[in-house]
C-alpha cells in the first residue's frame, strides 16, 4: 500500500540563507484519487514545499517519496507527476491544440491522440481547441496550462494556485476540471490561500502556517474546526 501512495513527505525542512525556515517539519501524504488542498496564507511556505516535491529545490532535511521511491536528482518517479508551478508561455498565433502538440513534441515522448482528446475534454477546451490562443480568455489559458501539465495523464498532478486571477465562473470551470481528473483515480495536489476554494474543490486539506502543518484532514474535519483556521481566509491578490 505504501508503494502505491503517490506522495508521502516526512519531516521536510527548507531554509533560505538569513531567513527563518520557509518549510519546517512538514509531513503530509496524498493518496490515490484524492484532491488535496495545500492551504495557507501568502508566505506560509506552499510554493517552497511544492518545488521540493517536484525536485526543483533541494530540501535541507527530510524525505519525499513518490510512489514509494525516494525522490532524488532525476528520479524516474517524476515522470509520473505533472506540474504547473509557473504560467507557461504559449504561442498566441497557434491554436490551443497546436500549442499542446508543440510542447509535447519537445519532451520527446510519443503523443497519444487518445490522451490529447481526453485532456482537452477534461479541460473543457474540446470545442475551442482549434482556436488561436490569443482569442482565449484568462481562464481558458489557465486551463490550457493545466491541460499541458496533464498531457501524459500523470498519476499525480501538482498545481500552485491555479485559480489566481480568475473570476468565479472560471474558477468553477477549473474546479470541474480537477474533479473530472481525480474521478479517473488519479491524484491532485493544489495550493491555495482561500479556504472557500479548497472547501469546494478538495477531498482533503492540509493547512500550512509558518512552514508547518497547522491542521490536516478531510474537508469536513477541517471546516468543523471552529475559529482555529480562520487565519487562512485571506484576500485574493490582485
Ligand atoms: P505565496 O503564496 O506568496 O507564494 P507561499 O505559501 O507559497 O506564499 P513561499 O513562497 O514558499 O510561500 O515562501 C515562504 C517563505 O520563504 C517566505 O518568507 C518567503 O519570503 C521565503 N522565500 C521564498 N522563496 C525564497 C527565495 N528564493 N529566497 C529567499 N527566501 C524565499
Amino acid at each position: 500500500q505504501l508503494a502505491d501512495t503517490p506522495l508521502a513527505i516526512t519531516g521536510l525542512h527548507k531554509s533560505y540563507p538569513g531567513k527563518k525556515a520557509a518549510v519546517a517539519d512538514l509531513s503530509m501524504r496524498v493518496e490515490r484519487g484524492q484532491i488535496v488542498g495545500l492551504l495557507g496564507p501568502n508566505g506560509a511556505g506552499k510554493t517552497t514545499a511544492l518545488r521540493m516535491m517536484l525536485g526543483l529545490l533541494r530540501p535541507s532535511k527530510g524525505e519525499i517519496r513518490l510512489f514509494g521511491h525516494r525522490l532524488g536528482a532525476g528520479s524516474p518517479a517524476l515522470s509520473r507527476v505533472g506540474a504547473l508551478v509557473e504560467a507557461p508561455g504559449f504561442l498566441p498565433h497557434l491554436s490551443g491544440l497546436d500549442n499542446l502538440r508543440y510542447y509535447w513534441a519537445a519532451t520527446g515522448r510519443p503523443m497519444l491522440q487518445s490522451h490529447l482528446d481526453e485532456v482537452l475534454q477534461i479541460a473543457g477546451l474540446d470545442t475551442a481547441a482549434k482556436r488561436k490562443v490569443r482569442t482565449y480568455s484568462q481562464g481558458m489559458k489557465q486551463r490550457l496550462a493545466i491541460a499541458q501539465a496533464m498531457l501524459g495523464l500523470p498519476e499525480l498532478l501538482v498545481l500552485d494556485e491555479p485559480t489566481n486571477g480568475l473570476d468565479p465562473p472560471q474558477i468553477h470551470r477549473m474546479r470541474e476540471m480537477l474533479r473530472r481528473y481525480a474521478s479517473t483515480g488519479r491524484s491532485v495536489l493544489v495550493s491555495s490561500h482561500l479556504l472557500s476554494e479548497v472547501e469546494q474543490t478538495c477531498t482533503h486539506v492540509v493547512v500550512m502556517h509558518s512552514g508547518t502543518v497547522a491542521a490536516a484532514g478531510t474537508v469536513e474535519e477541517i471546516t468543523a474546526i471552529d475559529g482555529e483556521v480562520t487565519f487562512v481566509v485571506d484576500q485574493p491578490r490582485a
